[in-house]
């Protein structure tokens, strides 16, 4: 018996192997990449907008039995081919700041999967359960707004309704802000993956930057937010429309504020967003 089996039954666990590795962001910004694992089994089956999580090997600090952090599945299932399957993720490289000491650290999970090499073995939980699931009525209207990593559902989600489905008649629409150019992942230079589907007449990606240095990527969602209030507002008031936030925490309170403006008062805006959430056409999936 391992020290993870303290965490999830051993059945639960299944073992992927690191088939590349690549950095998506240039030096001169935080790095990100995107690690696409190989998993031996075509029995593991997952939905676009599910997570994975990743058990590091120990020991680990402060005397902690187990190591878990999740990640999304950045790419969409795909048939089964027998050959089993492919799991794209989107890591960023953390660090955190020791509260005692004020040194900085590697943060465990991320450090770990960002100097994996192919080949290596990884231990996963899941796919676990997630409230980001594509509606199966395509005539819906899919509103997207992330940050960093947030992206990666989203990536799942274009991949799945324009590559593997074909086509969706309702209005995709995705606003993902950033702090620079360089830190816009998939519409960057090195990664222009997102421009697939900008030929797709359903599809519309708005982007914006953070203005100001103290101004972070939270700041430049709003931005976009604001500048295409009234576009956003009347896609709430469709009853097709299904609402997606992802990335940092911030950027609930964020969209929160810049949609009591428009509404009128965060009282009206509160009762249009609990219709949603009732209504089951509200997810959340936001971290740290
Ligand atoms: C449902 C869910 C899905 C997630 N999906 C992704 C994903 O697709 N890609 C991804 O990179 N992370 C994702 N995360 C965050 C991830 O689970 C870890 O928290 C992160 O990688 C840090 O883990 P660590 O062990 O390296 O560091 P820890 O020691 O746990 O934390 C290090 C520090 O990094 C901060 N931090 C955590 N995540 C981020 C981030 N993404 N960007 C900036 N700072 C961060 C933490 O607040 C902490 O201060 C997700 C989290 C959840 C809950």
């Amino acid at each position: 018996m391992t020290d993870l089996a303290a965490y999830v039954s051993e059945t639960d666990i299944t073992e992927a192997i690191i088939q590349s590795s690549q950095r998506i962001t240039p030096e001169s910004t935080n790095e990100v990449r995107l690690i696409v694992l190989h998993i031996n089994s075509p029995a593991f089956y997952f939905l676009e907008g599910q997570n994975i999580g990743v058990l590091t090997p120990g020991p680990h600090p402060f005397g902690n039995k187990t190591h878990h952090r999740y990640y999304t599945i950045a790419n969409a299932r795909k048939s089964a081919d027998g050959e089993g399957v492919e799991l794209e993720l989107l890591v960023r490289r953390c660090f955190y700041i020791d509260e005692v000491s004020g040194e900085q650290y590697p943060g465990e999970a991320s450090n770990y999967l960002c100097n994996a090499q192919p080949g290596d073995k990884i231990s996963l939980t899941g796919p676990h359960r997630s409230p980001f699931r594509i509606p199966a009525d395509k005539t819906s209207n899919l509103l997207m707004l992330g940050t960093g990593t947030g992206i990666a559902p989203f990536r799942a989600f274009l991949r799945r309704v324009y590559q593997e489905q074909g086509e969706w008649d309702g209005k995709v629409r995705l606003f993902y802000g950033a702090r620079t150019g360089a830190e816009m992942l998939y519409m960057n230079d090195i990664n222009q993956d997102l421009t697939n589907y900008y030929d797709q007449a359903t599809f519309k990606a708005i982007q914006s930057l953070s203005q100001g240095v103290l101004k972070d990527e939270g700041d430049a969602l709003q931005n976009g937010v604001e500048a295409h209030a009234s576009e956003i507002w009347a896609l709430l008031q469709e009853p097709k429309t299904h609402v997606y936030l992802a990335g940092i925490k911030k950027i609930s309170a964020a969209f929160d504020a810049s949609m009591a403006k428009i509404a009128g008062s965060e009282v009206q805006w509160h009762a249009v967003k609990q219709a949603l959430i009732d209504d089951k056409r509200w997810s959340e999936l936001t971290y740290h």
